[in-house]
């Protein structure tokens, strides 16, 4: 009989009540136990409705990010915490976010560095580690939970990160070889396993999504070295990889001394057969064959038949699960009563997803029957989504299959656009600019809340934003910046606020997915054929020209960052979703343009967290994303100057792709390196413009006039001064005018100074 386990629930509570509870508790409205209360609340709701599986995930929970949980776990926390007073919980706060619950200032610490959990959304604190880190058990927590999960009668499983993936995720603070550390904490890695064991526990999870990636000698022979190491504890150890195919690594995995391996089939396409040859008689085959990353409906009658062979094979060794852990989808679809119900009878959330488990398993072990009318039910709606016509929009589909590589050129190479915009927008020298939100104030937050609930109506509403657009414009203005911004007070969110007005998109009302800590987000459901019925952003960008003589930047978001943080189709390539996407923008930039606006801004926040986790794929995606931008942007005359926009500035890796782009203007994060991430400039000499960010909007610090020059000038010996510009790293709209204001006050005196010295 197939067995069911699940790899991990969503913390976050279907109403996000983890994340009101922890917040609750940073401002002091609520105290350390209020907020333990509220977390095994969830933990006792996820575990009853995970009941019926085979095994059950134990501490998946966490309060803030679960590799934080793991440094915990190993004893393993930032020097600058460890030597603080004060709670585990005030600690575990002050490494995720600089500070904990009631801190004065002189507790307050710098937070751990956050980055993305592989190639998704989700955002983990990254490990420190030097050539003097040490280790240590501190298993109470992981063991407390393991107890309750014991009460709620579940057959628990504990998860734990495993410790070649947590040195992979971790970071070198001096030059020292993070695998040096391995025998350090692989006795750690053992006394823990001992220490389940003598708990009773028969299972443990080991995630090692390490695997998916591309590994060098030094890697494997970690894996090979970990795992001799840790199979020989007194319990069963499932290898778990997920995010992709194991690929080159399948014989290393499947070759490794554990009790069971867990391969991802969603979006992995190992060979199933080969592997369960390789795994042999004794040992167990998990697949994740219910997407965990995504929330359409599997085909479960597909699946049964496609599995039955193998689950005949193998017996009680074959275990079935989401192919990831569920932290990736929303919780449940039940709550999602608004959303139209052809549409929401195609989806799956976490609940629903652990519900095709138990249906899939069923009509393996006990046969069709058993479960015909789930079945029957669930082949209806597949059907459904196929034979949709809401899908698909044949005139988009000519649209996309006509697109040549001409729309994506522009008329003139960048240096004579460049000296036609020169004279079209009489700018300085440093020009300065911002990213294109201001402050996301109360009164703005209050506004949209109540236009929504329909306690506001859209004219109402409409004032207010232009009276926010007013305030942004005024103090732009006074602040004496070249190029403004309307501020995207009318936006929730820079995706959402796309998808709403796009063919091809739904919403949900409840759908939130945990990015970091108690950040959430409700990425919209992109299911069909996508086409912009209207202008988008027109009214509101050339309402905010209309009040300023100085050039007005539109601002977009582009195609891939779209795709990339949406729920995307699953029915045909991201690449021809993209395109979709990229001719929909494309309208709304060829209007802007029309209505008399000059610059346009297209945001391409998260084009490099879409690339491929294995190298050998990135060229493919980087080919169609790079494309869809050229196709979004290049359309206008050479005089209408296009910016991108990117929070990140990894670029070494992509910088040749980048450059094709072709934006005459990019803003890039860079302050909080110092303009270290400029280096890929000595090597590669970037064509056009760009603004390296100088002032950290991450931080409330409001940056030094100085320090400001001092970061352009280093920039400046490597890019040429003419086509530097002086911007902030990001958007503001976390950030208060109070800190606003003096900060590009400050900006804009900087620029001043360079415009002095250049003369
Ligand atoms: N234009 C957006 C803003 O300023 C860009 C946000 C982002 O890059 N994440 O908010
Ligand atoms: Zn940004």
């Amino acid at each position: 009989m197939a067995q069911t386990h699940n790899l991990g629930f969503p913390r976050i509570g279907p109403r996000r009540e983890l994340k009101f509870a922890v917040e609750a508790y940073w401002k002091g409205e609520a105290g350390a136990n209020d907020l333990l209360a509220v977390a095994r609340d969830l933990r006792a709701a996820n575990w009853q409705h995970q009941a019926a599986l085979d095994y059950v995930p134990v501490g998946d929970f966490s309060l803030y990010d679960h590799l934080l949980d793991t440094s915990f776990l190993l004893g393993h926390l930032p020097d600058r915490v460890a030597r603080l007073d004060g709670s585990r919980l005030d600690n575990y706060f002050r490494v995720a976010r600089g500070r904990s619950a009631g801190d004065s200032d002189a507790h307050a610490v710098r937070a751990g560095e956050m980055t993305k959990w592989f190639d998704t959304n989700y955002h983990y604190i990254v490990p420190e580690v030097d050539a003097d880190t040490q280790f240590s058990l501190d298993a109470d927590e992981l063991l407390a939970q393991l107890a309750e999960a014991k009460q709620a009668g579940v057959t628990p499983k504990p998860v734990l990160v495993g410790p070649v993936t947590y040195l992979w995720l971790s970071k070198s603070r001096d030059e020292s070889d993070r695998l040096d550390l391995l025998d350090r904490i692989l006795p750690v890695y053992r006394e823990l396993l001992d220490t389940l064991a003598a708990q009773g526990v028969d299972w443990v999870q080991m995630d090692e999504p390490a695997l998916v990636t591309d590994l060098d000698a030094d890697w494997r022979q970690a894996f090979e070295a970990a795992y001799q190491s840790l199979g020989a504890a007194p319990l069963k150890i499932l290898l778990t990889s997920y995010f992709g195919p194991l690929a080159d690594n399948a014989e290393l995995a499947a070759g490794l001394p554990v009790a069971g391996l867990h391969v991802d089939t969603v979006l992995g396409n190992d060979d199933i057969e080969s592997l369960a040859d390789t795994l042999g008689e004794d040992r167990v085959l998990s697949l994740g064959v219910i997407a965990g990353r995504n929330i359409w409906k599997a085909d479960l009658s597909e699946l049964a038949d496609r599995l039955q062979p193998l689950a005949d094979r193998l017996g009680d060794r074959l275990w079935l699960a989401p192919s990831c852990s569920l932290l990736h989808v929303p919780v449940d679809l039940d709550t999602e009563t608004e959303l139209d119900p052809e549409i929401r009878n195609w989806l799956a959330f976490a609940l629903q997803k652990l519900d095709e488990l138990r249906v899939l398993a069923r009509a393996l072990n006990d046969g069709r029957d058993a479960v015909r009318a789930d079945l029957e039910a669930n082949a209806e709606a597949v059907a459904s989504r196929r034979a949709s016509r809401r899908v698909d929009n044949p005139e988009v589909k000519q649209a996309a299959a006509a697109i040549t590589p001409d729309m994506g050129k522009r008329h003139s190479p960048y240096a004579e656009r460049a000296k036609k915009q020169r004279a079209h927008l009489a700018l300085p020298l440093y020009p300065t600019t911002t990213i294109g939100s201001f402050p996301q104030t109360k009164d703005i937050r209050k506004a949209r809340l109540a236009h929504k609930r329909g306690r506001m109506n859209t004219e109402e509403y409409a004032e207010r934003m232009k009276a926010e657009i007013r305030h942004s414009v005024r103090e732009q203005e006074k602040l004496g910046l070249d190029v403004l911004v309307h501020g995207e007070p009318e936006r929730n969110d820079m995706v959402e606020y796309f998808g709403e007005q796009l063919e091809g998109y739904v919403f949900s009302r409840h759908g939130w997915v945990q990015s970091y800590g108690s950040r959430c987000v409700k990425p919209p459901i992109l299911f069909g054929d996508i086409k912009r019925p209207k202008a988008m952003t027109v009214d509101w960008i050339t309402y905010a020209q209309s009040l300023t003589d100085k050039p007005m930047k539109g601002m977009l978001t582009g195609p891939v960052t779209i795709l990339n943080w949406s729920f995307v189709r699953d029915d045909q390539r991201e690449s021809e979703t993209c395109m979709q996407l990229a001719l929909a923008i494309r309208g709304e930039v060829l209007d802007l343009e029309a209505a008399g606006v000059n610059i346009i801004q297209i945001d391409e926040a998260a084009l490099r967290e879409g690339l491929p986790l294995r190298r050998s794929r990135w060229q493919e995606y980087l080919d169609w994303a790079v494309e869809a931008f050229r196709v979004t942007a290049n359309g206008v005359a050479d005089e209408t100057q296009i910016h991108t926009h990117m929070c990140y500035s990894e670029f070494n890796d992509i910088i040749e792709a980048i450059a094709h782009m072709d934006a005459d203007v990019i803003t890039i994060e860079t302050s909080r390196s110092n303009m270290e991430l400029l280096d890929v400039f000595d090597r590669f000499a970037y064509p056009n413009e760009i603004g390296p960010g100088v002032y950290d909007i991450h931080s409330p610090n409001v940056p030094d006039p100085d320090q400001v020059v001092k970061l352009m000038s280093q920039a400046a010996r490597r890019i040429p001064g003419e086509r530097l510009w002086v911007n902030p790293d990001c958007g503001l709209k976390t950030r208060q005018w109070a800190e606003v204001s003096p900060a590009l006050k400050n900006m804009v005196a900087a620029a001043r100074t360079l415009r002095d010295r250049a003369a």
